[in-house]
C-alpha cells in the first residue's frame, strides 16, 4: 500500500503512523496497528479500491503509468476541451458539469474579457462572464437534478462514479460537436486519479481517452476548464434559485450548519420526503436535520 501511494507520501506523519499520503479529495493515514483511514470528500471511492484486495490492485500499478495524463508543459496556449464540475460539495441543488472547447486563436479575446479561475469570482461575476463566455464557445452542459442524483446513489453509485459519468458525456458531446475541428487534448479538472476516473467509465459504450489530461486546480492551467468551471457554476446558482422560489427562505450552499438549520425548516414545512427534490440525501445532513427535529428547542 506504501508503494501505491509512494509518490503522494507526506514528510510530516501523525505520531503512531506508518505513511500519510494525500491524493485528490482524500487523505491516508496508515498505522502501525494495520488500520489505515480514508478522510475527505473522495474517501468511500479511495477506500474502496483496497477492498477485498491484499495487495495493490493490478490496474493501479505501476504508478508511474499515470505520468502519461499530466499536461504538456505548453498547454495554456493550445486547443482544448475542458471539463469541471460544480455542487458535488453542495447538499443542496443538483451536479452540474460543463465541457468548453476554447481554440488557441480564441484565448487572447476571452482573456480580454475577463475569462479567469472562477474560485476568485463573485457570484454576479459569474453570472455576467457566463452569459459573455457563451456565445463565443463551444460547449455542453449537464445537469443532474436532485431526484436523478438520489436515485443513482440509491442504486449504490459512488459520486466519483456519478461525476466520471457526467464528464465523460460532457465531453463525448462537445468533440461531437467539434467534428471536424482540431483540438490539441482534452484537460479534466482532475477528481480522481486518472486510473481511477476509467475504472468508474469502464463499461460504458464510448469512453472519451485520446489525449486526456488531467489536472488539479485545472481552471488556473487553461481557458477552457475556467469557462466550464464558470458555466457549471451560473446553471448551478440558476438551478439554487429555482429551487429556493419554492421554499420560504434562502437555500444555503455547501454543506455546514446552515445547511442542517436549513434542512431540518424544510423537514418541518414539507416533510422529509421534500428533501428527494432538493438535496443529496446521502449526505450527513439529512440525519443532522432530522436530529435537530428530535431535539426540543430550547
Ligand atoms: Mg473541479
Amino acid at each position: 500500500m506504501k508503494a501505491h501511494y509512494q509518490s503522494y507520501i507526506q514528510e510530516k506523519k501523525p505520531q503512531g503512523s506508518l505513511f500519510f499520503a494525500k491524493v485528490p479529495g482524500c487523505v491516508i493515514t496508515a498505522y502501525r496497528s494495520g488500520k489505515v483511514m480514508f478522510q475527505g470528500k473522495a474517501a468511500e471511492e479511495e477506500a474502496g479500491i483496497w477492498k477485498g484486495q491484499k495487495s495493490a490492485p493490478a490496474t493501479q500499478w505501476p504508478p508511474t503509468q499515470s505520468g502519461i495524463y499530466s499536461p504538456p508543459e505548453d498547454i495554456r496556449k493550445m486547443s482544448i476541451i475542458g471539463s469541471d464540475e460544480v455542487g458535488t460539495g453542495d447538499y443542496f441543488g443538483p451536479i452540474t458539469v460543463a465541457a468548453v472547447f476554447i481554440a488557441s486563436t480564441q484565448l487572447q479575446e476571452l482573456e480580454q474579457i475577463g475569462l479567469k479561475d472562477s474560485k476568485v469570482l463573485k457570484d454576479w461575476q459569474i453570472y455576467d462572464l457566463a452569459e459573455n463566455v457563451k456565445p463565443k464557445v463551444t460547449y455542453r452542459l449537464l445537469t443532474l437534478d436532485n431526484p436523478s442524483y438520489n436515485r443513482l446513489q440509491g442504486k449504490g453509485m459512488t459520486q466519483g462514479k456519478i461525476k466520471a459519468l457526467l464528464h465523460n458525456q460532457a465531453l463525448l458531446q462537445v468533440t461531437r460537436l467539434l467534428e471536424g475541428t482540431n483540438y490539441d487534448g482534452i484537460l479534466i479538472d482532475q477528481f480522481a486519479k486518472p486510473d481511477l476516473y476509467f475504472k468508474y467509465l469502464s463499461g460504458q459504450s464510448t469512453i472519451v481517452k485520446e489525449k486526456v489530461f488531467f489536472s488539479t486546480k485545472a481552471e488556473s492551467v487553461h481557458l477552457s476548464v475556467a469557462a466550464a468551471s464558470i458555466i457549471a457554476r451560473q446553471s448551478f446558482l440558476d438551478a439554487m434559485e429555482q429551487l429556493g422560489d419554492q421554499t420560504s427562505f434562502e437555500l444555503p450552499k455547501g454543506a455546514g450548519a446552515a445547511v442542517d438549520e436549513a434542512a431540518a425548516r424544510l423537514i418541518r414545512d414539507k416533510g422529509e420526503e421534500s428533501l428527494w427534490q432538493f438535496a443529496k440525501v446521502h449526505f450527513s445532513n439529512t440525519d443532522k436535520a432530522k436530529q435537530k427535529m428530535n431535539t426540543p428547542r430550547q
